[in-house]
């Protein structure tokens, strides 16, 4: 039962922001910037924020050039060009708004694994650079067969290169520390351990119930934003929402390594960076789509074994190399790439469904979360 002192100062707020991922951080801080004497609070269910902005791969990066050109055929050359757009800018608000050593942001360019069975990908480049151009003012692909060798991979099966001196990589953990820290400056506050079960409009303002360590309590809000990624089906069952589950390894360090960079291959279903002198590498959904569409963290071993048959094979072939640790991160994805921000009713909005590159995209769709929400009214 609540106190009379805890209900009130802890159960009534101006803005409560639902999920502290990226997103939802991002979008609490957005608001305590243009409202500094509101009162803003984000509620989540992790000891730490627990859904995919911890346990990603750190890429900065906006697609692949056989994503780029997958995007185009399934969602037409416009809306493919505006979300590369808004990745981009999301991760010029990120660097900007946390700068470059807080994030440990190494500009260290992105390269695309090309086969023998895709070498007809080599021939979209000056289109897909001409359809690029009006974002970035100089070519993003470059191709670079030379490189499959200097860097040590299987020359057997890695026909080509492409290299896109655009793209970067962070360290995720870095990047949320330093963020939940701006927000806690700023005057946010946070339930972490803190599950939101249910919510129901009463009057003017939103009601939601939380649990946590055996607790039941009720908290009040004038506005609500859901950012719960992977995790919304629960409190906006309405929204056309797949989770996606995705594996991450990293080998301890590997002597002489050869390689600084981010890559992908498959269409950006495998990808693969450097940490240090270790090796990141994650991916391989697709081998087991139907087992992967799920909310609970957990491995995968046919999708694991692989990774590890994929790095003595294919990546450090003929290197000594030791896997460190491997964990899981949920995902959220839907017919397209498109992440879904709205308004659900003028006092809850939602941003969620970020696909694989919410790094990229996670500030810009907050600052467009926090805008709908704050200034949106009631009739
Ligand atoms: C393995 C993997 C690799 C990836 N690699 C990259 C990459 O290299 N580059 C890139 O750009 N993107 C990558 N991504 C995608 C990116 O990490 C996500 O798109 C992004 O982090 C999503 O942020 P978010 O804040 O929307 O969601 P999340 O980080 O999932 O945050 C949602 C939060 O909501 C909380 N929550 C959920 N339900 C409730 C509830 N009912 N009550 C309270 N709290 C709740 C959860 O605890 C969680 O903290 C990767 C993702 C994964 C899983």
């Amino acid at each position: 039962m609540i106190s009379f002192w805890e209900q009130q100062s802890f159960s009534g707020y101006d803005y409560t922001v639902v999920g502290g991922g990226l997103v939802g951080t991002s979008t609490a801080l957005n608001i305590k910037t243009m409202f500094p004497k509101a009162s803003v609070v984000v509620v989540d269910g992790g000891i730490f924020p627990k859904g995919a902005s911890t346990r990603n791969a750190g890429f900065a990066c906006f697609g692949s050039l056989s994503e780029l050109c997958a995007d185009i055929e399934s969602m037409g050359e416009v809306a493919a060009r505006e979300l590369v757009q808004d990745r981009w800018s999301g991760l010029q608000i990120l660097r900007n708004r946390l700068g470059d050593p807080n994030l440990h942001y190494k500009n260290y360019g992105g390269y695309e694994l090309i086969f023998d069975n895709h070498l007809d990908l080599l021939e979209r480049v000056d289109q897909v650079n001409q359809w690029l151009w009006p974002i970035f003012n100089k070519p993003v692909f470059q191709i670079n067969a030379r490189l499959s060798q200097e860097f040590g991979f299987n020359t057997s099966r890695v026909a080509s290169i492409i290299h896109n001196p655009f793209e970067g990589q962070l360290d995720s953990g870095a990047m949320m520390k330093s963020l939940l820290t701006l927000a806690a400056e700023k005057g946010v506050r946070f339930l972490t351990g803190s599950r939101v079960d249910s919510w129901h409009a009463e009057s003017d303002q939103t009601v939601l119930q939380i649990s946590g360590q055996g607790d039941h309590i009720t908290i009040r809000t004038q506005k609500l934003a859901i950012c719960t990624n992977a995790f919304t089906n629960k409190l906006l069952p309405d929204l056309e929402i797949k989770p996606g589950r995705g594996l991450v390894l990293i080998t301890k360090d590997v002597p002489s390594l050869r390689f600084q960079g981010a890559f992908h291959y498959q269409q950006g279903y495998y990808y693969f960076r450097n940490v240090g002198s270790r090796v990141l590498f994650g991916g391989g959904r697709n081998l087991d789509f139907s087992e992967e569409e799920t909310t609970d963290f957990g491995i995968n071993q046919k999708i694991l074994e692989h990774l590890q048959q994929e790095l003595v094979d294919l990546i450090l072939p003929n290197q000594h190399f030791e896997i460190d640790q491997y964990w899981s991160g949920i995902m959220a994805f839907g017919p397209d790439k498109r992440p879904l921000v709205g308004l659900h009713t003028p006092n809850v909005g939602y941003a969620v469904r970020l696909g694989g590159m919410g790094v990229a995209l996670g500030s810009r769709v907050a600052e467009q979360l926090a805008r709908l929400i704050c200034f949106s009214e009631n009739d």
